[in-house]
């Protein structure tokens, strides 16, 4: 077992009760239904339920949601896409899969794309927007809305890390003309290995995902346009099919736990920075990240102290070598590059306890006052 006095990721706890899903997958495998079928069309009909559009499509991973997004809304190669610098790495190798070129654009303080940056980097190449929901709180949409309209060009969420986020009543994968999810293990909703899927409330885009998803195949023996083998499990969506029912509570889990290091933190504001809290905006904390200083003297007393805090990350993406063929240099992205140096992200998940959060939030306050 874990020598952590609080662990980040909850995966072992979920797993401690898994006999009634168990039992769903047993029951299924003897149909030899392992791609598509019964759970796929179910799980696609819950999730677009908690998102609110017409259509749910499982795929492959959250990256190929973004893939396969973007050429379902036209993006070729040679295109340029639009996203935010302040981002994981499958947002930008999604762009890049879809054979465009990445435009990264800074972040404001709160970690989402400056609306405010955006059209200055608009060329007559840009073919969409990829905004990122990041941490689980939602982008700023209305200016973001309103550029898209003005230079005619698709809105595709990377909405990866914010199912059930909010802003002004209206949810995270129902802004653009498609909302990319992951399922990966450690995101709010969870499969037990790679999965995704994309919302859309257009049944044309629908219909060409389900074709990109599967090969192009419109029928056994009918190839429509060239795809992807992208299918979300038969066996996951029965996991997905689990958990999905738990949706509402593992939202508000995460986010009466965030208020609780959020209160922790007021009291060092001087040393531990939260990002701004917007009012008639629902944050579903996929991570409950805040700016601290003296960040790697903070991480070491944590881990001293057994609470297993990560950094969401170290080296910004336009410094990795991989992506040293785009020409961005240090300064480029000043506030992503700050963030880098300063963003801890803490233990928050629904099988924590209160107590354990109470200690994580206790120990950060215990390095400032030492
Ligand atoms: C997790 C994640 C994705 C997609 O990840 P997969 O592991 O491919 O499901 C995309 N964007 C962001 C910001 C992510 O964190």
């Amino acid at each position: 077992m874990t020598h952590w006095k609080v662990r980040y990721s909850p995966l072992p706890e979920q797993f401690a009760d898994v006999d009634e899903v168990m039992k769903e997958i047993r029951e299924h495998l003897v149909t030899c239904q392992f791609t598509l079928g019964p759970p796929v069309q179910q799980f696609e009909r819950s999730f677009a339920d908690v998102i609110g559009t017409r259509h749910a499509i499982g795929v492959g991973s959250g990256t190929d949601a973004i893939m396969l997004a973007l050429k379902a809304a036209g993006v070729q190669p040679g295109d340029e896409v639009i996203t935010a610098a302040n981002t994981f790495i499958a947002t930008v190798g999604a762009i890049h899969a879809a054979g465009a070129r990445p435009v990264l654009v800074d972040v404001t303080p709160s970690y989402n794309i400056d609306p405010r940056l955006i059209e200055a980097a608009i060329t007559p190449r840009t073919r969409a927007l990829v905004p990122v929901h990041y941490a689980g709180e939602p982008a700023e949409m209305a200016p973001i809305m309103a550029i898209a309209a003005r230079h005619g060009l698709p809105i595709v969420e990377d909405a990866c890390h914010a199912i059930q986020a909010h802003e002004h009543g209206r949810r995270a994968g129902t802004f653009g003309v498609a909302g990319c999810f992951s399922l990966h293990p450690l995101k709010n909703l969870n499969v037990w290995g790679d999965g995704g899927v994309i919302t859309t409330d257009s049944d044309e885009i629908a219909g060409t995902l389900r074709l990109l998803r599967n090969h192009g195949l419109r029928s056994r023996d009918e190839v429509e346009i060239l795809g992807h083998n992208s299918r979300l499990d038969s066996i996951q969506a029965i996991v997905g099919n689990w958990l999905i029912r738990q949706m509402d509570d593992i939202t508000a889990t995460r986010i009466r736990y965030a208020a609780m290091y959020d209160r922790a933190f007021a009291a060092i504001a001087d040393s531990v920075t939260i990002p701004v809290r917007r009012p008639d905006v629902k944050s579903v904390y996929h991570l409950y990240m805040v700016t601290a200083e003296r960040r790697d003297e903070l991480y070491r007393y944590l881990h001293a102290q057994g609470v297993e805090a990560k950094i969401h990350y170290p080296i910004p993406l336009h410094l990795q070598p991989a992506l040293a063929r785009f020409g961005y240099a240090r300064g480029d992205f000043p506030v992503t590059e700050r963030l880098a140096g300063r963003l801890i992200s803490l233990p928050l998940d629904q099988h924590l306890t209160e107590d354990a959060v109470a200690y994580c939030a206790q120990t950060v306050l215990d390095f400032y006052r030492r």
